[in-house]
C-alpha cells in the first residue's frame, strides 16, 4: 500500500503545515486491504501489565470488518511532555511526533491508517481523548489493566453488550477516538434500549447520557433514547451508520 507520504503530509496538515493536500492522489483501496492500527504508550502507561495485549483483544474483536485485514501493532514506548492525552495530540505534539516520525530523539515508525498514543490519563475529566485523521490518543492505562477479557465481560450478541465500568468506558473511548482517525464522527454513534437499559455504540459513547450534548442531532436516522431511569451499558460494536463509513474508507480521511 502506497500510502505512506500521502498520509504523512495529511498528518503535517493537521499540525499546520501549509503542504498543499489539493495535490494528494485519489488513493484507492482494494478489498482485500490491510487496516494498519499502530499503538504507543507514554513512560507510565508502559508500567501497566497486559494493557497492548487487552487493547489487541478488543480492537480485533470491533475492527475486524469484512472489508479490510486487521494488522495491530504495537510502536513502543515514546517520552511525552504529559499524561493529559487529549491535550497532546489537540496541541500537536503527538500528531506532530507521527508527521516527523521522531519525539524525544526516538525513532516514531508511523502506520498508515491509525496511530494510538496511549497514556495514563484520568478519565474521569473531559476530554480523556483526542482523534484527528490518521492520529488518536487515550488515557485511562491503569483502567485498561484492570479490564475483564471481552469474553468475560461482553455478551455473546450481536451488538457485543457490557456494563459501563470504568475499564470498559475507558476501551470505548480508545475505539470511539481511532473512529475519529478514520473519519467518523459523533453523528455516525446511536444508542438503542435493552430493556430497561440505554446502550451506546462507540462513536456517541457517553454523550449519550451528557445532558449538554444536543441529542435532537440526526445520528444514523434514529433518534437517541432518553437514559432517565434508564441503565447505562455500552456496545462493544460500530453502529451500522458508521460501519457503512468505514466501509468507504480508502486511506484519506478528510481534514
Ligand atoms: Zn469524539
Amino acid at each position: 500500500m502506497k500510502l505512506a507520504l500521502v498520509n504523512r503530509r495529511a498528518f503535517l496538515g493537521t499540525v499546520g503545515s501549509t503542504l498543499s493536500l489539493a495535490t494528494l492522489a485519489y488513493t484507492t483501496r482494494g478489498a482485500a486491504d490491510t487496516l494498519e492500527v499502530r499503538v504507543w504508550f507514554s513512560e507510565q502507561a508502559a508500567t501497566y501489565d497486559g494493557v497492548a495485549e487487552r487493547i489487541r483483544e478488543y480492537l480485533t474483536a470491533t475492527f475486524s470488518l469484512e472489508y479490510w485485514t486487521l494488522a495491530i501493532s504495537i510502536g513502543g514506548t515514546v517520552s511525552v511532555s504529559s499524561e493529559d492525552a487529549a491535550r497532546l495530540t489537540s496541541r500537536g505534539e503527538w500528531p506532530m511526533a507521527v508527521a516527523t516520525g521522531a519525539l524525544g530523539g526516538r525513532e516514531v515508525e508511523p502506520a498508515s491508517d491509525v496511530n494510538l498514543l496511549v497514556t495514563d490519563g484520568s478519565m474521569e475529566t473531559a476530554p480523556t481523548g483526542y482523534g484527528v485523521p490518521h492520529v488518536a490518543s487515550v488515557g485511562g492505562a491503569r483502567h485498561i489493566a484492570a479490564l475483564e477479557s471481552f469474553e468475560t465481560l461482553v455478551d455473546d450478541g450481536p451488538r457485543s453488550i457490557s456494563p459501563n465500568t470504568m475499564p470498559a468506558h475507558t476501551m470505548h473511548v480508545l475505539l470511539h477516538e481511532i473512529g475519529h482517525a478514520l473519519g467518523l464522527g459523533h453523528k455516525h454513534g446511536t444508542a438503542f434500549v435493552d430493556g430497561d437499559t440505554v446502550v451506546a455504540t462507540p462513536m456517541l459513547s457517553s454523550y449519550a447520557w451528557d445532558p449538554a450534548y444536543d441529542h435532537d442531532r440526526s445520528h444514523c436516522g434514529t433518534a437517541i433514547p432518553d437514559t432517565n431511569g434508564r441503565h447505562r451499558a455500552l456496545s462493544f460494536s460500530f453502529s451500522s451508520c458508521a460501519r457503512r463509513e468505514l466501509a468507504s474508507y480508502d486511506g484519506d480521511v478528510a481534514l
